[in-house]
């Protein structure tokens, strides 16, 4: 690869004092640092100039094109409307797991690959793990065969989707750049354009459990997200929707593929429920197959999707019959209301570290993660509670992480006399 004409500390130099970037100067530097020729502190020292300078619409739309092309894009072009989700994260997000079955039954085609995420719980591809004999390693034959057949396949993120993202990313986990806007929305968007689906629909979190603090910053993610999948010809559509308290009751592997499930047979919490609706109305009209809510949720109440759902798991070899009885750890433990009044505040943040000490999740890429542990909350934002009433169970293994979790749940939760209106969707129909 020829090697770039700007010497690289020319770049960092450029971005240091708020310039920007030719594309093609950004181009060569980017490439230059995938193969070897410009090393990791020179790149590291430009991510922070970044964090602080920015980068213009036209910079981050280049940068998410040679992410995206640094490894295999998946062609899905035979595919009847191919439809993929992002949520930005959140403590409780299970959304995926019910989506994908209630997309594939509104007609659509979900071919994902997703990740394992480094979160307060594992990513979609961990809590699908919790089922028996599920796997998650296909073969690109094997992915696109079940996606013809079945509608729905979700695969472990292969090592040569945007491999580029994953080198970068490592690096600005160790050197404080993640919290960046150009670089958050190149890295999503590079894995979401690799991933080859035509219509997208991004679901930014706002709140303590997420990237984004405030609407304002969620909308500029949001926006910036759009533009670069416009850019590069896909439909997208974005939701902004509150992470001030965990989506639904459930937090940790099981226990969300469980609520999951409630969800799929027309129960479950009514805000992981309303979450579903609004995004599955979103990327279905933006991928020309328009679905009013009510049909939506007859697919739901008349177990369509659940339907869909039981054939994706088995597809993927999952034993259907253990999904009533997935593994729960043994341990159980109840945290109690301090005094009575009102739910006030449920930190989503706080709640989804707990999950993370009793090993829920994982705190260094490639560790294992405990598919049984988690917390489940009683009591939600807004609901009366007494003294001495149960809010959360803990489930831990032998009492791992166990103290610290409690103290964690127990510094989420506020209870006043009145609880501030705690809306869901906080914005809807953004494109
Ligand atoms: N998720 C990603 O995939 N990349 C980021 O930079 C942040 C969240």
């Amino acid at each position: 690869m020829a090697p770039t004409t700007v010497r690289p500390v020319d770049i960092i130099l450029h971005k240091r004092h708020g310039g920007e970037h030719d594309p093609a100067e950004l181009r060569a530097f980017l490439q230059d640092y995938l193969s070897g020729d410009v090393p990791d502190y020179q790149v590291a020292a430009w991510l922070m100039a970044v964090c602080w300078r920015g980068m213009s619409d036209r910079e981050t739309a280049g940068l998410t094109d040679v992410l995206a092309r640094s490894g295999d894009v998946l062609d899905l072009a035979d595919l009847p409307h191919t439809v993929d989700k992002h949520s930005t994260g959140g403590v409780g997000d299970k959304t995926s797991l019910v989506l994908a079955p209630l997309l594939a039954a509104a007609g659509a085609t979900v071919a994902k690959m997703s990740g394992r995420g480094l979160g307060h719980t594992g990513g979609t591809v961990d809590k699908l793990e919790s089922i028996p004999g599920f796997r998650t390693a296909l073969s690109q034959d094997a992915f696109l065969r079940q996606a013809r057949e079945v509608g729905i396949v979700v695969a472990g993120q292969s090592r040569d989707l945007a491999p580029a993202d994953g080198l970068l990313y490592a690096l600005r986990d160790a050197t404080g750049t993640v919290e960046s806007l150009p670089l958050i929305a190149s890295s999503i968007m590079s894995k979401k354009l690799a991933g080859g689906a035509e219509s997208i629909v991004l679901d930014v979190k706002v709140g303590s459990g997420a990237f984004m603090k405030t609407p304002s910053e969620a909308r500029g993610l949001a926006e910036t997200m759009i533009a670069i999948g416009c850019h590069a010809g896909r439909n997208v559509r974005a939701v902004l929707s509150s992470m001030a308290q965990p989506l639904g009751r459930a937090v940790g592997n099981a226990l969300e593929v469980r609520e999951a499930i409630t969800c799929l047979r027309g129960g479950g919490p009514e805000d992981l429920r309303e979450l579903c609706l609004t995004l599955a109305e979103q990327v279905l009209d933006a991928s020309g197959l328009g679905t009013p809510r009510g049909r939506l949720e007859e697919l739901l109440a008349g177990g369509h999707a659940y339907e869909r759902f039981e054939r994706w798991i088995a597809a993927q070899g999952g034993d259907v019959s253990a999904l009533d009885e997935l593994e729960l750890a043994p341990g159980r433990e109840l945290v109690r209301a301090g005094s009575g009044g009102v739910l006030a505040q449920l930190d989503a943040l706080a709640v989804g570290r707990a999950a993370n000490l009793l090993g829920a999740g994982r705190t260094r890429k490639g560790e294992s993660v405990d598919a049984g542990v988690g917390v489940l909350l009683h009591a939600k934002i807004g609901d009366a509670v007494a003294a001495g009433d149960p809010v959360a169970t803990l489930y831990h293994r032998g009492g791992h992480g166990l103290d610290d979790a409690r103290a964690s749940v127990l510094s989420a939760l506020r209870i006043a006399d009145a609880a501030p209106a705690a809306p869901l969707v906080l914005e809807t129909g953004l494109r």
